[in-house]
């Protein structure tokens, strides 16, 4: 049988959609780009739609009483409903659109944790947090004297629930974990950790910036309170992020930002906020990235997560088999059974800026340092890892050109 009929799909016809992909680079070497966890790359369908709404239908949303108003704000609204129905959120107006993770987690800290979280509260968050989902929580702990709490991992990356466990109190208010982390793939839990926190009274925030593109989002399945998740992580442009809520805790919150849009009413001395989703909106929206956000989410179905997650698996296995072969690599995260299509490495006795910088010779694009993720570096005992991140345009042979550059780099740093 043809390799290509047992992959899940065919990467070669999806890579002629992403103009980027066929860039030489350096001395006319291909680009092979594998910093996908850092963003993705834009298909043509979404580029097209971002010329088109400029082109065409591009006006301020919600405030003209004109024809192109309306055209953009229909459009923008339509992104909206794809947000919707691609996480299975019971409602439109629970889907808050901001300019990304960062925002949407600062969204929750500054408004959700101002008027909930006093001091002898407890925030319980993860260790393998990027720092978006650690330094909102910090400073909300410096504004109420809350006390934060860390669920340690295993040495293999995994988060050890009956640690869990013990954090959850009466005092627990939040748990803020990430659905797949940035650097050890590991997909942790969410249903179950959502289950042992709601049974301590605690609400749960998911950071689903590494998970949304890859595999399936649905809110009501994980039963989370806040989903927050990035455009340009998931083939839009960057500038869009998605906060979503329960209605009940979002119709309870203060605005974050106050400014135009997110008002029903002022007057001179006070204002009345606006209902949802425009009482966290404040101020023009990212209106073309989040239509572009729209496009991308019709790829995505298109080309489908359970088809994307498989293929991903297939790359990761292989990943794993040629850094194995390379010698004096070594790969942090769980087993293949437990990650996602993140692979970050050290290799034996060569920094990891040094792996990146002789990649990028070889026109491979990984990333290398500690992927704003400190505290979980220092956990693991080393500063830095190198990070071949995928998608599903990458190919088998860009696997194995990694290897093979890899396995050069080594050659070089012994010679040295
Ligand atoms: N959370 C995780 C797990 C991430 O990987 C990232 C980005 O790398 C972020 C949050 C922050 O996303 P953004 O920079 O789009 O706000």
């Amino acid at each position: 049988m043809n390799a290509l009929a047992t992959l899940p799909l065919d990467p070669q016809t999806l890579r002629a959609d992403f103009p980027i992909l066929a860039t030489t680079i350096h001395d006319n070497v291909p680009l092979v780009y594998l910093d996908n966890a850092a963003t993705t790359q834009r298909p043509r369908q979404v580029i097209q739609t971002i010329v088109d709404t400029y082109e065409r239908r591009y006006a301020n949303v919600h405030r003209g009483i004109h024809w192109l108003s309306d055209q953009s704000t229909d459009l923008f609204e339509e992104a909206r409903e794809g947000v919707r129905a691609f996480i299975n959120a019971p409602a439109r107006e629970e889907v808050i659109f901001t300019h990304g993770t960062t925002e949407s987690i600062n969204l929750v800290a500054r408004s959700w944790g101002d008027a909930n979280v006093r001091a002898g509260d407890e925030i319980v968050l993860t260790v393998m947090e990027h720092h978006s989902n650690l330094v909102p929580w910090q400073q909300l702990a410096a504004r109420t004297g809350c006390t934060l709490r860390h669920i340690p991992i295993t040495d293999d990356g995994e988060l050890i629930l009956d640690e869990f466990d013990k954090l959850l109190s009466p005092r627990t208010r939040l748990v803020a974990l990430a659905s797949v982390s940035n650097v050890l793939g590991t997909i942790n839990p969410v249903e179950e950790i959502v289950r042992r926190a709601h049974s301590a009274g605690a609400l749960v925030l998911v950071d689903a910036a590494q998970s949304a593109a890859h595999m399936p989002t649905d809110v009501q399945r994980w039963n989370a309170d806040f989903v927050a998740f990035s455009g340009h992580k998931m083939l839009a442009p960057s500038g869009v992020g998605v906060l979503w809520g329960r209605r009940e805790l979002l119709d309870a919150m203060p605005p974050f930002l106050g400014g135009g849009s997110m008002i029903r009413r002022v007057k001179v001395d006070s204002f009345e906020p606006a209902d949802l989703p425009a009482k966290f909106e404040a101020g023009t929206p990212p209106i073309v990235p989040a239509i572009g956000l729209g496009a991308a989410i019709d790829y995505i179905n298109a080309v489908g997560l359970a088809n994307i997650h498989a293929y991903e698996d297939v790359l990761t296995r292989r990943a794993h088999t040629v850094l194995a072969e390379v010698g004096g690599v070594r790969i942090v995260g769980p087993a293949l059974e437990k990650k996602a299509g993140i692979v970050s490495f050290t290799v034996e006795g060569v920094h990891a800026h040094d792996v990146a910088q002789l990649l990028d010779r070889q026109g491979i694009a990984v990333r290398a340092g500690h992927h704003c993720t400190m505290p979980l570096h220092k956990r693991l005992g080393i500063t830095a890892t190198a990070r071949a991140s995928f998608y599903f345009y990458n190919t088998l042979d860009e696997i194995n050109l990694l290897g093979r550059a890899l396995a050069d780099a080594k050659h070089v740093f012994r010679r040295r």
